[in-house]
């Protein structure tokens, strides 16, 4: 059978394989090396899928009724604590992604602007390369999208960049500003308009907060997609294997590869 590769089987191996998505970029951008070898099927990273789980969670439930239910039934055996204080009910991280949906569902500006299709795939070309990505909910008429984006502590709190040597805000540390960027020209290659893009905060704070952050100025996405096309093309070469990966030489695939630096004149 064909596979789904922008539906149903979004998520597998050869969609990252015929298509780049901003999670791809921000793989490659931490450890080519690492990130080929992800796309050859020849590492897998070990890390915790909780965060992830969570935020699923919490997605799933604004998608629909349906979705939510075949996640629970999907994710039943992860999401319930096997020991502890919280023995067979809810672990402690989705009792936290619960409170986020009933802020959510309380907040009625939310339900103003969460109207439209729902996990949307959308696809284009920037700088000559295939482009894939995956919209929580998108308004053509009213011209603009959303993406919830769960976050530990404040929404006006600042994270620390490596990149920039600096604390920003953290959907910018993120890499969010990009996917916003990204989003919004793939949509502009498919519908001819400009969509506004928001970002719908919550907080995974004891009693969350909820914001929708409105990218009313280009300013900041236009740089972002102008950094993204310049090094796409040479990255692309490598996923193609057609340039050599550079190695980051200190994450978890360096490190069990030993191809880190072992000798440092200090
Ligand atoms: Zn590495």
């Amino acid at each position: 059978m064909a596979k789904d590769l922008l539906g149903a089987d979004y998520y597998i191996v050869e969609s990252s394989r015929a298509y780049w998505s901003i999670s791809q970029y921000k793989r490659f951008r931490e450890c080519e090396e690492r990130a080929v070898a992800e796309l050859a099927e020849e590492w897998t990273e070990d890390r915790d899928s909780t965060p992830l789980l969570v935020g699923n969670y919490v997605h799933s439930y604004f998608e629909s009724p349906e979705a939510h239910e075949i996640f629970k039934f999907e994710n039943g055996s992860t999401m319930i604590a096997k020991t502890g204080a919280t023995k067979c009910h809810l672990k402690k991280d989705f009792k936290v992604a619960e409170v986020m949906i009933n802020a959510l569902k309380t907040d009625k500006q939310f339900a103003e602007y969460y109207i439209g299709e729902k996990e949307v795939s959308v696809t284009g070309v920037i700088n000559g390369i295939d482009f894939k990505g995956k919209i929580d909910c998108l308004n053509i008429e009213g011209g603009y999208f959303v993406d919830i984006k769960t976050t530990k502590s404040q929404i006006d709190d600042l994270a620390w960049s490596d990149e920039f040597r600096t604390k920003m805000r953290w959907f910018e540390v993120y890499g969010y500003v990009l996917q916003m960027a990204t989003y919004k020209e793939l949509l502009y290659q498919k519908y001819g308009k400009e969509f506004i893009p928001i970002i719908y905060a919550v907080t995974k704070e004891s009693i969350p907060d909820t914001r929708a952050v409105v990218f009313q100025s280009d300013e900041k996405l236009k740089y972002e997609l102008a950094e993204l096309s310049t090094i796409i093309s040479k990255l692309d070469a490598v996923k193609k294997g057609i340039s050599e990966a550079i190695l980051c030489k200190h994450c978890n695939y360096c490190k069990s590869h030993g191809l880190t630096d072992k000798v440092e004149i200090y």
